[in-house]
């Protein structure tokens, strides 16, 4: 697949709301375009052997002219290495600037991660754990409640939030902080919902996209690209409402099952075999294929750079729900427009987890906690008005929906930083 680099591609977006919008002032440009804080760090460990092992970690301060940084942290080991990495936690922070942004949640944009893949490396469960404390002490200092939340990621999850909010709630003096994190699990102030909030955020995007295209959802098939959180659990909201899944991916290869598969029966064997490769009844596919696979929903849930201007021509597919961060390329944008192909953009589709993360630090600054479908509902309400937004800001613009998504948020952010402008 094409390696661009994904912060020349979230700089890019910047600058085409700023078209726009009118806005012209390159200072201005640069502002919105650049991090307000990059931190990048060594993070020593003491492996199981013995032995000192150096991995590095970055937080990625973006923009907190609309509330508290928020962002996730992943462990991952990009193609390009560390520098690779640098620039796409830069990008990733951006993105979550105006992810917060286009679905009205007070909060700015912030991402980390540290450059290991612990699934490939095999860590133990001792060394993990030792990483991420010591990563958490690092960052302790640039965040809390109220300067930067954090949240899972790529190969992050609820135990190594925990980790992180109980370094920090030691390091600040015992201070009880569960909002200094979301992404929790429950018994540690974690909100219902937040563990299926991408997906079911993503099936109420593609709902509405469907209702603008007048495409019914009952029967309507379903391709997903990726088999983690995000993906399986837009699959699984999806054939609530009716639709169909047809494929599926992992990082081990790609199936195409015509008539049509149960999500949980195919997690079911997932969990068993350690791929979605070789699920009964099911036809083995290259990726390509997987992503020009003839349906109504293309669900790109793994990582970024997949959707590029040549799978961009060959896409079959009616709605584009981005449940992953950056899956598709700027040369592809032109493309799908043409072929009037309903992108739902990624800071959209996916802002479901930021949504809940808003809502799970909201239960834990209150104190007071929220049932399944009262989160799900604010949830919904958010990101339904979000879609909106954008489908009219590109019918008004005549441009595409991650356009239009962009032009949304980058004004949102704007009006923000007008209110307070520069100090000191
Ligand atoms: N990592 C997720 C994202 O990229 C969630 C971020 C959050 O909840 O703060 O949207």
């Amino acid at each position: 697949m094409v390696k661009s680099d994904p912060f020349d591609n979230a700089t890019k977006q910047v600058n085409d709301a700023c078209d726009v919008l009118g806005i012209k002032d390159k200072g201005l440009r640069d502002y919105l375009i650049m991090p307000n804080r990059f931190l990048r760090l060594k993070v020593p460990v003491k492996m199981d052997n013995g032995k000192i092992r150096v991995f590095t970690g970055f937080r990625c301060q973006h923009n907190n002219d609309r509330g508290p940084y928020k962002g996730g942290i992943r462990y991952f080991d990009p193609e390009g290495g560390v520098k690779y990495m640098e620039r796409e936690v830069m990008a990733l922070s951006s993105w979550m600037t105006w992810k917060c942004a286009v679905v009205d949640v007070p909060l700015g944009g912030g991402k980390g991660g540290i450059f290991v893949n612990p699934k490939k490396e095999k860590l133990s469960d001792g060394e993990m754990e030792r990483l991420t404390r010591q990563f958490a002490s690092k960052i302790a200092e640039v965040i809390g409640p109220q300067k930067d939340i954090p949240a899972p990621d790529v190969y992050t999850t609820g135990r190594e939030m925990t980790q992180i909010m109980d370094t920090f709630t030691k390091m600040s003096g015992n201070n009880y902080s569960p909002g200094t994190i979301t992404g929790k699990p429950i018994p540690v102030g974690g909100s219902l919902a937040r563990n299926v909030a991408t997906g079911l955020g993503n099936a109420y995007c593609i709902r509405e996209a469907a209702k603008i295209l007048k495409i019914k959802l009952k029967g309507a098939r379903v391709v997903l690209q990726g088999f983690g959180n995000a993906s399986t659990f837009s699959g699984e909201y999806l054939e609530k409402m009716g639709a169909k899944c047809i494929a599926a991916s992992d990082s081990k290869g790609s199936i195409l099952v015509s008539k049509g598969f149960k999500v949980q029966k195919l997690l079911d064997w997932k969990n068993k075999k350690g791929t979605v490769v070789g699920f009964p009844g099911s036809r083995k596919i290259s990726t390509e294929q997987l992503l020009t696979t003839k349906c109504e929903i293309l669900v790109p849930g793994a990582l970024e750079n997949q959707i590029n201007a040549s799978i961009a021509k060959k896409l079959q597919c009616k709605i584009i729900g981005e449940a992953a961060n950056g899956p598709t390329l700027p040369e592809a944008d032109p493309i799908l427009y043409k072929k009037k192909i309903f992108v739902i953009p990624d800071i959209l589709a996916n802002s479901g987890g930021v949504c809940i993360s808003y809502l799970e630090w909201v239960q834990n600054n209150m104190g007071y906690y929220w049932s399944f479908d009262e989160v799900a509902k604010k949830m919904e309400s958010n990101i339904v008005r979000g879609l909106k937004d954008t489908h009219s800001i590109s019918k008004k613009h005549k441009i595409d929906n991650r356009k239009a998504a962009m032009v949304l948020a980058v004004g949102r952010v704007l009006e923000a930083f007008e209110h307070k402008g520069i100090w000191p």
